[in-house]
Parts: structure tokens; C-alpha cells; sequence
């Protein structure tokens, strides 16, 4: 038995997230889930988007799955979700974007692991307006020498676990000369210790096109925070959308599971969202967790009601879809 975190999130967080919850259950993984609430919905209840119990589940349990939290634009209380990748010191965020068959979408056999610097960077969050009257603000943005190496480390180790062939480095190194070039740096030397797996770096705007235009060229993709947020959103949309995309956040001392994709203000409520990713991201937990013959299962479960395509949700584009739940249910058909 394990005893898991579940944040539910917001929007369409709380439905996904049940959803998910239903499909481990029915795979025959025994889970005691401890449900708390971050972000808004704490906000409401507790007056701190993230709550001290919130912080201590975790650091018992190790591990969480958790569903979409908002995160107000502009002004409001800054993003939980960087808040708890930093409590837990979460540096590596992996996003794989594999082509599920029968799903529409522009490419067949994509199979990307994309692996993000998840602490660092402009996502750290020191900023600041540089007068009263707000004139101009600034974000700096630190990369540093043991955060660049532990993260390439990281793409490079699961690439020779995982029998990856390549590892591409994604940069911005010809004008960020310092953070950009250090990574670059590091990346290289690091590449270096790893001669059984292939290596290259690409700087971020050509790689973008080349994603767009071919991406069977890459394997595993490492680079900074920022890059990684967009080029991940990218790959999602070569294989389907974002409804498809898991990512795990793994760290020295926990792991939080998560989809690539947000809240989706715009169709919450509604029994519209796609279960897929979150699921998916469960299946990284049950991995994660050495639970792989349940993992293997609901893979395939999931795999077969996208192959089949009937009962899918609207973003995959069936001629007729189904809601949020009626998609899990199908999904938990397969499995038992
Ligand atoms: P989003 O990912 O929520 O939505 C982008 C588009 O994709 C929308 O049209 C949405 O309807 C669609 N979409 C997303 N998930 C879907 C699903 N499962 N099924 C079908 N369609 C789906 O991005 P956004 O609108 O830019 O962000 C909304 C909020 O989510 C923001 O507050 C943002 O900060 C937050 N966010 C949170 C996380 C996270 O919790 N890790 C990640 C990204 C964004």
C-alpha cells in the first residue's frame, strides 16, 4: 500500500483528478490518498494559497499527484506550483510527448522526452519593479554551474536508462552569454562523460522550427526553465494537444505528478475537459512508485479508447464526444 498526496487544483483540476483517482483504483493499486487543497480553492478556505499541512503531506508521503492550480496573471499570489517546486527542491521536470495512434494530429511516432530545469531561471520568481512609479521592471534570471550539471546529469542518466539515443542541449547561448553560455558549458562537459549517447545543442529559436518542421531528429531534449515551459506546450501539440501531455517533477526527496496543461478557466465546469494527461501522469507516479504492471495497464487501456476514438473528449476531434467522466469510464471498462 502507498499513501499518496492528491492536490485536486482548480478548474477543471477537481474533475480530472477524480477521474484519475477512479482509473489507479481500477488498475488494483492500493492507495491511501491524503486530499489537500493549494491555490485558490486553500485560498478560500485556509487564506494561504499554500497551507503548512499542504507542505507537511508531502514531505511524509514523498509523493503527490496533483491537478491543475491557477495562477492570477499579472498580479495576485505568485504560482504555487513554482512555490512547491522550490520547497522540494523538484529540479527536474520530465515531459514526454509520445503520438498515441488514432489521435489526429500532425505527426505519427513522435516519442520526445522533453527534461526542464524546474528551479531556476526566470521562473524563480526575483523580480521587481525599479521605481515607484513602475517604469520599468526586471527579472533576473539565475542559472548556476551544480544546478545546470544536475540536470543535464539527469537527461543524460535517463537517456542510458531509459535506451535513449541522443541528447540535444536547448540554448540561448549566442545572446545570453553568461546564463545561456554556462549551461551551454556545462552541458558539453557533462555530454562528454556519456560517449554511448549521442549529442547536440541547438539554440531555442531554430529548435523550435525544427520541432515544427522534424521532429524525429530528437530524443531527449534538456534545457532552462523558461525554454522547457514553451517547448514542452510545443511537443504537446505535435502529438494532440495538451490534453494528452503528462509531466513528472521529480527531486532528491519527493515527486509531484502533474498534466503539462493548466486550469482551462475556459471549459471548467462543463464535463469537457480530457482525463488523458492527468491519467497519464499517474502512470509516471506508478512508475515512479515501482508499480509498473498497473502502469503497463492503464497505458494500454488509455491507448486502446484513444486507438478506437469513439469515446474521447471534443479536443480530440470525434465525430462524437463524450464528457470528462464518460471518457474515464471507458478507460476503466478496459481495465477490468
Ligand atoms: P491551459 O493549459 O489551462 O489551457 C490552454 C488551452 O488548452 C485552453 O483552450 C484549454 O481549454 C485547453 N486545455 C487544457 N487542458 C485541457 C484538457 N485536459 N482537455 C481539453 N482541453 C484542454 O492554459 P492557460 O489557459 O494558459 O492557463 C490557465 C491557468 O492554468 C493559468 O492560471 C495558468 O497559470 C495555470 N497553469 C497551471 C499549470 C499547473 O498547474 N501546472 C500549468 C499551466 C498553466
Amino acid at each position: 500500500m502507498h499513501t499518496v498526496t492528491l492536490i485536486p487544483g482548480d478548474g477543471i483540476g477537481p474533475s480530472i483528478a477524480e477521474v484519475a483517482v477512479r482509473v489507479i483504483e481500477a488498475a488494483g493499486v492500493t492507495i491511501q490518498w491524503e486530499r489537500v487543497d493549494a491555490g485558490m480553492t486553500a485560498i478560500d478556505k485556509f487564506k494561504d494559497p499554500l497551507p503548512e499541512h499542504v507542505l507537511e503531506s508531502i514531505r511524509r508521503t514523498r509523493v503527490a499527484l496533483k491537478g491543475p492550480l491557477t495562477t492570477p496573471v499579472g498580479s495576485g499570489f505568485r504560482s504555487v506550483n513554482v512555490a512547491l517546486r522550490k520547497e522540494f527542491d523538484l529540479y527536474s521536470n520530465v515531459r514526454p510527448a509520445r503520438s498515441f495512434e488514432g489521435v489526429p494530429s500532425r505527426y505519427r511516432d513522435i516519442d520526445l522526452i522533453i527534461v526542464r530545469e524546474n528551479t531556476e531561471e526566470f521562473y524563480a520568481g526575483i523580480e521587481h519593479y525599479i521605481d515607484p512609479s513602475r517604469s520599468a521592471a526586471e527579472t533576473i534570471g539565475v542559472v548556476t554551474r551544480s544546478g545546470s550539471e544536475r540536470i543535464v546529469r539527469y537527461a543524460y542518466e535517463y537517456a542510458r536508462r531509459h535506451g535513449r539515443k541522443k541528447v540535444t542541449t536547448v540554448h540561448k547561448a549566442n545572446i545570453l552569454k553568461y546564463t545561456g553560455g554556462l549551461f551551454l558549458e556545462v552541458s558539453r562537459s557533462v555530454g562528454a562523460e556519456y560517449p554511448d549517447i549521442g549529442t547536440e545543442d541547438k539554440i531555442v529559436d531554430n529548435m523550435a522550427m525544427q520541432m515544427v518542421i522534424n521532429p524525429h531528429q530528437f530524443d531527449v531534449i534538456v534545457t532552462t526553465n523558461l525554454f522547457g515551459d514553451i517547448l514542452s506546450d510545443l511537443a504537446s501539440g505535435l502529438v494532440g494537444g495538451l490534453g494528452l501531455a503528462p509531466g513528472a517533477n521529480i527531486g532528491y526527496s519527493a515527486a509531484i505528478f502533474e498534466a503539462v496543461h493548466g486550469s482551462a478557466p475556459d471549459i471548467a465546469g462543463k464535463n469537457l475537459a480530457n482525463p488523458a494527461a492527468i491519467i497519464l501522469a499517474g502512470v509516471l507516479m506508478l512508475r515512479h512508485l515501482n508499480e509498473t504492471a498497473a502502469a503497463d495497464r492503464i497505458q494500454e487501456a488509455v491507448a486502446s479508447v484513444l486507438r478506437e476514438g469513439k469515446c474521447v473528449t471534443g479536443d480530440l476531434k470525434p465525430a462524437v464526444p463524450v464528457g470528462t467522466t464518460e471518457m474515464g469510464a471507458e478507460i476503466i471498462r478496459k481495465l477490468t
